[in-house]
């Protein structure tokens, strides 16, 4: 019989990895989110739609959720008609949404006193990603069920990483979303201070390209998109601006010293509030473009 799952959460995201689940494994799918558009694009694709999370638990083996972050995780997990209402004893839960550790523990641990066992496995890349099933996994829990998992996992990711227990694959997905929001906050100031000095753009990429200043987005995303000045997501500054504050978080609750992604979440909240907030990250360059005047 072919095993059950649910989605929840069929954004940016969900969407093309819902659609993958259907495409590649052999399961039968039932989804549900907030807006009903999204619903309807699932269903003409084969799957089956709940009106509740609930629903979609008490209808599936394994239920995967994509959501933005942990209030939304919450709520749909532990909240009215949500799926711990409705999960069977011996279900899977797999959170693939990027949201706060410690709330992923928390959301474990009242899943497992339903007698179901709880997987966090955020991704990383981007939409066109999702949408080939070329995803980075990145898996904490039971090892076991990681390897008992993989099959359904495989249909969105195809590179999956064990990180640890319960809440690891969120710790690396957060430091490395810190990262690369470091990354591309230093591009947008070293790139403008030098093209205000006078210097070629082109000569900046290719210095910075051949010294230890070299990084993927002086490759790929700048000269190809943000440089273009096209900034439409891949990657939002909304969430970019989340993963950062889950990082600074993170350290404030450990005691790490985060004063450089401190400084680089300013400038993605700067982003915000000029309107770039369903826009690229990279589109932080314009903001430090328009303070120098260029
Ligand atoms: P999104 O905002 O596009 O989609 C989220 C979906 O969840 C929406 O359709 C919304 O209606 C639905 N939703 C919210 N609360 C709900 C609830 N309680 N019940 C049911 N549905 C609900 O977000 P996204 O871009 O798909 O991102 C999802 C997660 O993946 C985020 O944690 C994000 O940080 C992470 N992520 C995103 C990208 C990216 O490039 N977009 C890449 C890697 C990881």
């Amino acid at each position: 019989m072919p095993k059950k799952v649910g989605f929840i959460g069929l954004g940016a995201m969900g969407r093309p990895m819902s659609k993958n689940v259907i495409a590649k494994g052999k399961y039968e799918l039932t989804v549900y989110d907030l807006f009903d558009k999204a619903v309807e694009e699932l269903v003409s694709h084969g799957a089956r739609a709940a009106t509740s999370a609930a629903e979609v638990a008490e209808n599936s083996d394994i239920v995967i959720t994509m959501l933005p972050n942990s209030p939304d995780v919450e709520a749909a997990v532990l909240g009215p008609s949500g799926v711990l209402s409705g999960l069977r004893p011996g279900s899977v839960l797999i959170d693939m949404s990027t949201i706060d550790p410690a709330t992923t523990r928390k959301i474990a641990d009242a899943v497992h006193t339903k007698g179901c066992r709880m997987l966090d496995a955020p991704v990383g890349r981007s939409t066109a990603n999702a949408e080939d099933g070329t995803l980075l996994i990145m898996a904490g829990g039971d090892e076991d069920l990681f390897e008992e998992c993989k099959p359904i996992l495989s249909c969105m990711g195809s590179d999956l990483v064990h990180c640890g227990p319960i809440g690891s694959g969120e710790i690396v997905k957060i430091v490395n979303n810190m990262l690369t929001g470091i990354i591309v906050t230093a591009n947008a100031e070293a790139l403008t201070l030098g093209v205000k000095a006078g210097v070629k753009l082109e000569t900046l990429l290719q210095v910075l390209r051949s010294t230890a200043a070299n990084n993927g987005h002086l490759h790929a995303t700048y000269p190809v998109k943000a440089l273009k000045g096209d900034f439409s997501p891949g990657f939002a500054v909304r969430l970019a601006y989340k993963d950062m504050n889950l990082a600074l978080s993170l350290g404030g609750q450990l005691n790490v010293p985060l004063s450089v992604a401190a400084s680089s979440t300013q400038l993605f909240n700067m982003a915000r509030g000029l309107g770039h907030d369903n826009h690229d990250y990279t589109s932080v360059i314009s903001v430090v473009e328009e303070c120098a005047g260029i």
